[in-house]
């Protein structure tokens, strides 16, 4: 197997040629796009020979026909999100379930089952199935981006698998092709006929004359994924496979990693939804004592026993957000803590569990050690805070990561605690540690220690990992405990097969494999004859000596990333200064690379995340996909000038900027700022357009346009104008633009309501209001209001101007990739409010990306310690007031409202938390009830939903939840604090409804008594 990325060959064009003739499907053979497929979240890279996403099924046995005549590999991939290189495979073809073949197919609720095509997404079929309370309880962490098919391909295992058992326990029927092209339904022994049959007997004279070796060397806990199950005919997991003891062939299917034959649907069988859940926290003094305990909490029954351990305990602690909940759960300073739930059909027979619980933990010497949490809200919030903690582990910066290798090597419980002191030990020696959490209750504990997996010699990653994984291997052994307890084999534990079943059961995989896929056709390299797991040229990050080792290509950055550019100690995770961690790109490639491929990304639920991918579920069109797409350019892998090519302003086209993904990546991906970057060094190689200035420099002309409108205005009013505006400038004739006045916030300011800046600094309560460009010339109204308000509140409101017009954050200049001219901008408002932030009074501003660009961009166009001084005063009108009103300093008389409230929330303010300072707000107002929508980005997005390319993305982005949920509530008062949020929501509900949304400080205004 070769990482290497091939160039196009014969063949490759040939099986790309068949593909787009003989499919309805997306076929992409581009590097940039088999890059993108190229990673899953372990440390393995390859580029496949190319990629397909079927619309259909027919597209997928019509592939695989094309793969077998021509003798080429196929990969199936739904979320690829595989810790251990399942999905890469360096001369395959990789078929992408996910985005087409993703429907329920039958839902019998009096038996039960369900039936889902492979690419179904586990939280989108228990959103389905949530009104017939049922669920599939397989409840993976990745549960809102793993599908189906992949759950089953790797055999994946929930926290609650102590109550409900992993995929195999779950699986009634898989319904898949064989290479040979036959569609064969594999399911309960008794129900097979034809091909099935002949497997099913062929498998079983196999289990029989290898029953010997299956009772020795098979682990004998449930937490086992590694191999075939050849023990299907003689199960020896701890958990029967079948509640009846019956052999199901199609539990020979789950957990081969697609080797044997591809998914074409899944019957599932369902469990009743919990209606009720108890949480017991136990704090216990050591880690050694949690780990003791756990084998005698199973004992009484419950659905998860999850483990936090001091280091999360900390990091949680450590953020303000989570603090609150984290003290909740805590009794003095335990070492660790072990969450244990409990559900059922209600709640009170669950309260005597956890009596049962608290009186366990008096027997074992800890009285007094039980939180008890029989409120689901604190439930959920602490769950929560145990997800977050691992989020935060996982941002560590610098080029040491935690790796993931023998994070779920599954012990008997009551080998736990020695197990855990003996590996604490190994990375001890080996100069690394690993913070420990997940499941207690079934023995299978998460634990990455930090590794330089670029690093060559002994102290690299590769070095480390071998000798680790050895060490971790015999204390498995000793223990009799399971090598491969969740993550499946893939490249990482391939070679570790054949150690943990022994020669004999290897080749009885082999023949396996033989007798389903003779041609290797499906998925070759894992599970038989898999390459050793530190091969470095398998490496996302090769070390030096490797064929390919990864190399950063220099780069001169207009923004300042020094803060990535750093190293880290292994041990206590502390990092070195900014700027210190040699990357020759400043800190940009680091930036990058902090995606781990998790696939997070690719939830539909709650969050920003990802607008762009949610409207095309296209992996191009993924912060994940952008991400690699960068590092692949960055690292001179996707051929010369990458990273200003075509290909990169193709992956980047559709991202709006939302910084959904800084607020909701775990490891903190930023590509808005990335976006920017990019933008800034493509417009320097490419130069810009008409349309980029025109919208750049609007700051500058919109004084000399307020002062002509009817000739601003024309565009909207002359027929044919906007026709002609798309043609010339790319702006959507179905689209208006914002309105032109002439009574600009600047012009109609009623000079009552300010002070000048003596007086401002003088008073004792004072703030600065900063106007930005699109509320002084389009909606003074909200200027006007927001003054009115805060002087009604005895507050001196200043604002600040300079010679020939208003100040300007710099925005508008930095999405078009003129980085220097927005230095210039905001470098001088920063100089105008300066005197102000250092007297300790709030810079008060309306629009969200406007103000929160003092707080973001602004510290990394190297403006330094002045930059500082104002992002620290910088606050939106609701952060001002709600923190304000919680000091007891803003208490204004408002009339009441009887109307329903909906806000929107602009993706600024929920990449910085800035949301619920709007309801705290609006809460002031008697009788108000304002609810949220839960939207991500509204379409938008400054400039991007103008633009006619853009405009169908744009509105389907509204669609998604925002457009939806106004309909429903036709009498509400709407509140959108972004200008571009206002107008798609005007767009958006044209025609015989139409509604406005106003800013916060108008409502208040109106409301002022
Ligand atoms: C942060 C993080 C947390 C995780 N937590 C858990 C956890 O709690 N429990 C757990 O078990 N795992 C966990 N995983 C691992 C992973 O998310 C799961 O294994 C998940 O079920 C994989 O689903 P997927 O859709 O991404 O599959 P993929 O990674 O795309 O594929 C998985 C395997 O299935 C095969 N496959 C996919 N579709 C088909 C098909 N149609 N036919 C045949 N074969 C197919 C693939 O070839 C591959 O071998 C975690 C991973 C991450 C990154
Ligand atoms: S961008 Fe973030 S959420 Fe998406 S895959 Fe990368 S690390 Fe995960
Ligand atoms: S900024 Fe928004 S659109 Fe762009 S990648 Fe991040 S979440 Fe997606």
């Amino acid at each position: 197997m070769s990482a290497a990325p091939q160039t196009h060959t014969d063949t490759s064009h040939l099986l790309e040629r068949r593909l787009r003739a003989e499919t309805e499907g997306e076929v992409m053979f581009d590097l940039a796009s088999r890059g993108r497929y190229a990673t899953d979240a372990s440390i393995y890279q390859a580029f496949p020979i190319g990629v397909l996403v079927p619309k259909s099924e027919r597209d997928v046995a019509t592939a695989i026909d094309i793969a077998r005549d021509m003798k080429l590999p196929i990969l199936a991939r739904g979320g690829g999100t595989s810790q251990c290189g399942q999905t890469t495979s360096g001369t395959a073809l990789v078929i992408d379930n996910s985005k087409y073949l993703r429907d329920i197919l039958e839902l019998d609720t009096s038996r039960r089952r369900v039936t889902v095509q492979p690419g179904m997404v586990l939280d989108h079929l228990n959103a389905a199935l949530k009104k017939h309370g049922l669920w599939y309880p397989v409840d993976v962490s990745t549960s809102a981006q793993a599908t189906l098919g992949g759950m089953a391909g790797n055999n994946s295992c929930g926290s609650r698998s102590i109550a409900y058992g992993n995929m195999v326990h779950n699986v009634h029927g898989i319904s898949a092709w064989l290479s040979d092209g036959s569609a064969v339904d594999f399911g309960p022994l008794p129900s097979l006929s034809g091909k099935a049959r002949d497997i099913a007997l062929f498998v079983e004279a196999l289990a029989r004359s290898h029953a010997g070796e299956i009772a020795a060397n098979f682990p004998k806990v449930m937490r086992r994924v590694a191999g075939y199950n050849l023990d299907i005919f003689d199960c020896q997991s701890e958990r029967p496979y079948t509640t009846d003891n019956s052999v199901n062939l199609a539990h020979l299917l789950v957990g081969s990693e697609g080797t044997l034959a591809y998914t074409r649907s899944l019957t599932l069988n369902l469990s009743d939804l919990p209606r009720a859940k108890v949480l017991g926290v136990v704090n216990f003094p050591t880690f050694r004592a949690a780990m003791e305990a756990a084998q005698h909490i199973v004992k009484l029954g419950p659905t998860a026993v999850e483990l936090v351990d001091r280091t999360m305990i900390e990091l949680a602690l450590a953020n303000p957000a989570f603090r609150p909940t984290m003290q909740t759960a805590l009794i003095g300073q335990p070492a660790a803590i072990l969450l244990v739930e409990f559900s059922g059909e209600s709640g009170a027979p669950l309260l005597p569990k956890l009596r049962h619980l608290v009186e366990l933990m008096g027997d074992l010497g800890l009285p007094g050690s039980v939180v008890e949490m029989p409120d689901e809200a604190r439930q959920k919030n602490l769950w929560e805070v145990r997800k977050a903690g691992l989020n935060i582990m996982m941002s560590l910066k610098g080029d040491g990561k935690p790796v993931s290798f023998i994070e779920d090597c599954a012990v008997p419980l009551e080998h736990l605690a020695d197990y855990t002191d003996a590996l604490t030990e190994v990375f001890a020696r080996h100069g690394t540690r690993g913070t420990w959490y997940a499941h207690a209750s079934v023995g299978t504990l998460h634990v990455r220690p930090i590794l330089d997996m670029r690093r060559a010699g002994a102290e690299g990653g590769a070095a480390k990992m071998r000798a680790i994984t050895e060490e971790a291997a015999a204390l498995v052994r000793k223990y009799k405990g399971a090598y491969s307890g969740e993550h499946g084999d893939g490249l990482c534990r391939g070679e570790w097969i054949e150690w943990q079943f022994g020669p004999k059961l290897n080749d009885a995989f082999r023949a396996i494999k033989q007798q389903l896929d003779p041609l290797n056709l499906f998925n070759p390299g894992k599970i038989i004859d898999p390459p050793k797991m530190d091969d470095g040229a398998l490496f996302r990050f090769p070390p030096p000596g490797s064929p390919r080792p990864y190399k950063r290509l220099p780069l001169r950055t207009n923004l300042d990333w020094s803060d990535w550019n750093v190293q880290n100690d292994p041990v206590t995770e502390a990092t070195t200064a900014p700027g210190t961690g040699g990357d020759v790109t400043g800190g940009f490639a680091m930036a990058v690379e902090m995606c781990n491929n998790n696939g997070h990304c690719r939830k539909f639920d709650a969050g920003t995340m990802c607008p762009s991918y949610r409207v095309t579920r296209d992996e191009q069109h993924l912060t994940r996909g952008r991400a690699n797409t960068l590092r692949l350019a960055l690292s001179g892998q996707l051929g010369a000038n990458a990273f200003t090519s075509a290909a990169m302003v193709e992956s980047l086209e559709l991202c709006v900027s939302c910084k959904g993904c800084k607020r909701d990546c775990p490891t903190g991906v930023d590509m808005a700022k990335m976006k920017l970057e990019f933008q800034s060094h493509y417009k320097a190689r490419h130069g810009f357009t008409l349309k980029d200035r025109l919208i750049a420099h609007l700051p500058d002309y919109a004084g000399l346009l307020s002062r002509l409108p009817w000739l601003a205005n024309l565009r909207d009013r002359l027929p044919g104008a906007a026709w002609v505006s798309e043609k010339l400038l790319g702006l959507s004739a179905r689209r208006s633009l914002p309105h032109w006045r002439s009574d600009t916030f600047w012009q109609g300011r009623d000079p009552a309501l300010y002070a000048d800046a003596a007086a401002t600094l003088a008073a004792s309560k004072a703030a600065v209001l900063f106007v930005d460009t699109f509320n002084g010339f389009f909606e003074a109204e909200n200027g006007h209001a927001a003054a009115r308000v805060l002087h009604h509140a005895g507050y001196a409101v200043h604002v600040v101007e300079k010679a020939g017009g208003q100040h300007c954050c710099g925005r508008t200049y930095l999405s078009a990739g003129m980085i220097d001219q927005a230095r210039d901008k905001v470098s001088a408002l920063i100089d105008a409010l300066l005197p102000f932030a250092e007297a300790g009074i709030a810079i008060v501003g309306l629009e969200p990306s406007c103000l929160l660009t003092l707080r973001d961009e602004a510290l990394s166009l190297g403006l330094g310690e002045k930059a500082k001084t104002v992002a620290a005063k910088a606050l939106l009108l609701e952060e001002f007031l709600s923190a304000e009103a919680k000091a007891g300093r803003f208490a204004p008389k408002l009339k009441s409202v009887e109307q329903p409230i909906l806000l929107h929330g602009h993706c600024h303010q929920k990449a910085f938390g800035a949301v619920s300072p709007i309801l705290d707000v609006l809460k002031l107002i008697p009788g108000a009830k304002p609810e949220l929508i839960d939207s991500s980005c509204c379409g938008m997005a400054g400039s991007f939903g103008y633009e006619a390319k853009h405009y169908d993305v744009s509105m389907q982005m509204a669609e998604l939840s925002l457009l939806p949920a106004i309909r429903k509530a036709p009498e509400a008062i709407l509140v959108a604090d972004g200008t571009s949020c206002r107008h798609q929501i005007a767009d958006g509900t044209r025609g015989d409804w139409s509604r406005q949304a106003i800013h916060v400080a108008r409502l208040l205004e109106s409301l002022l008594d």
